[in-house]
């Protein structure tokens, strides 16, 4: 095996679980090579990594943030000196081909650019309310929090929630997931060398034992989530009832409109892109394509880019071999159903790695609204067509999913554009893009039942979340006026 047993991070140590506890095995899902074993650890674990964030808590959020955020500034100079061993270790772990693991990092990197701005975007208000009155706001941390991540993005969506939540003065506890686990004990280790004081950040392994101890724990204020729509409703529910805030971000199936007039290359190009990419398993994938008239130049297009990807060059494979047969399961069904694969990856084998879990891209034309693969939500490199004769319909279409994290339209009319951008049932709306994940300052968060709870997890949007603010009214002018208000 690769890597040793990993071990929880504690109060700035690497300690095994308090009780003996089961190990599961981390797999390579290129080669399906055991890795790594994981510990689920038990809600003992939780109780001890609490009670250190909390000691941490006191000195930490009594910092000045400006000051707080100087270990963001060293930790993203840490990520950038080491994307080449990151971005390897999320190949390992995920099977992301190599772009895209150094893009995790480089985004991890640009959410720490941004906590790096919080001083000068969380700096609070002050203003003379009445003749010398002033009110102020000023925002406090919640306390211990706690991050619940998924398996696709091992690097990423944990960096959606530290360098905000820690450089705001929160002291977290992260639960990566346990088919991943490799990339966050390199977080804690990275984050204590930028100068992160012992128990800021602890890491605690395992699986819904120490999501329900997160939810259950008195002294954990808030939790976010990120994973599927079954758990964060679970997670969200069970938070929420023993009174925390929570935000919780769910599954997609996401809807491209193409129109006939869209730019064929562009829109081939980035349809392909955005349901291939990260083989297909990201919350903002392309799932369905509602094609409008006559748009077969640009299907046949998408086919051509589709059958040109090479399995384990273009494309990495996908996280279990569980995944790879409910994927395929979903293919078979929608063609006993009467759909038409157009392009096929079922069969898709990697020389040398026959045992990863490799599924080429798949598109799926003539596929109706009723089916259950334009429905539900399939995680993989597959694509399926739907047509509409008009864009009425096509919105229509991407309405009645219940789900609501992104939508896209292809087309070169702007009237078509804001229609489709105003009607859209969803928080994340493109214009001729096949991924329109919003940058920083912007937010990350969708709509319906992609999120749970109020706010989003990035961006300015998180700064509500991650704080508390406390409205300050001060009066040292004696002359000033008294009235029922001041
Ligand atoms: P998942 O819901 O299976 O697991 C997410 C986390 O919940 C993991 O840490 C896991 O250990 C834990 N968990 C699993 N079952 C649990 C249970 N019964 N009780 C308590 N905790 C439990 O999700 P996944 O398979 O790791 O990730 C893929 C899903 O995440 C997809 O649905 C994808 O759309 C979604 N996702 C959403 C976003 C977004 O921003 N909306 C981003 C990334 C991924």
């Amino acid at each position: 095996m690769k890597y040793a047993e990993l071990h929880n991070y504690i109060g700035g140590r690497f300690t095994p679980p308090l009780a003996a506890t089961p190990l599961l095995d981390v797999h390579d899902p290129r080669s399906g090579d055991v890795i790594a074993r994981v510990p689920l650890s038990t809600a003992a674990d939780v109780d001890a990594a609490v009670a250190s964030a909390r000691q941490a808590f006191r000195r930490w959020s009594a910092l000045p943030i400006k000051e707080r955020v100087q270990v963001f500034f060293r930790y993203k100079a840490l990520l950038e000196r080491d994307i080449d061993e990151l971005a390897a270790l999320i190949s390992e772990e995920n099977g992301k081909i190599g772009s895209e693991a150094r893009a995790e990092i480089l985004k991890a990197a640009e959410l720490c650019e941004f906590a790096c701005s919080l001083p000068q975007i969380a700096a609070g208000e002050v203003l003379e309310v009445s003749r010398g009155v002033e009110c102020r706001i000023e925002r406090f941390p919640v306390g211990v929090v706690a991050s619940i991540a998924p398996f696709n993005f091992p690097s990423m969506v944990p960096h959606w929630t530290i360098p905000n939540a820690l450089a705001l003065g929160n002291c977290m506890i992260l639960k990566p997931s346990e088919l991943v686990p490799l990339s966050a004990a390199r977080i804690a280790k990275l984050l204590a060398e930028a100068g992160l004081p012992d128990g800021v950040f602890q890491v605690v392994n395992g699986g819904r034992e120490i999501v329900e101890a997160v939810c259950d724990h008195p002294d954990i204020a808030a939790v976010s989530f990120v994973g599927s729509t079954r758990v964060a409703k679970l997670v969200y529910r069970r938070a929420t009832s023993n009174l925390k805030r929570c935000l919780a971000l769910g599954g997609a199936k996401n809807h491209l409109i193409v129109m006939p007039d869209a730019d064929r290359e562009m829109a081939a190009s980035n349809i392909v892109a955005s349901m291939s990419g990260c083989a297909g398993q990201r919350c903002m994938a392309a799932s369905v394509m509602v094609g409008v008239s006559k748009v077969d130049h640009i299907i046949d297009r998408m086919a051509d880019v589709a059958r040109a990807m090479v399995a384990g060059k273009d494309i990495g494979p996908v996280i279990t071999a569980e995944a790879r047969e409910r994927i395929s399961r979903y293919i078979d069904e929608a063609e006993a159903a009467g759909a038409k694969v157009i392009v096929d990856g079922r069969r898709a084998i990697v020389t040398g790695r026959e045992r990863g879990y490799y599924i080429g891209p798949t598109i799926i034309d003539h596929v109706t609204p009723d089916m259950r693969i334009a429905q539900e939500e399939i995680f993989g490199p597959v694509l399926v067509i739907v047509r509409a004769d008009d864009v009425e319909t096509a919105v229509r279409i991407e309405n009645a999913s219940p789900y609501g994290n992104a939508a896209s339209v292809f087309t070169e009319s702007g009237g078509v554009a804001r229609y489709v951008m105003e009607h859209a049932g969803a928080g994340m709306v493109g214009v001729n893009v096949g991924v329109p994940v919003p940058r920083e300052p912007f937010s990350f968060g969708g709509w319906n039942e992609s999120r749970f709870g109020v706010g989003d997890i990035t961006g300015r949007g998180s700064i509500e979340f991650w704080t508390q603010s406390k409205k300050m009214t001060t009066k040292w002018n004696r002359e000033a006026g008294t009235n029922w208000m001041s």
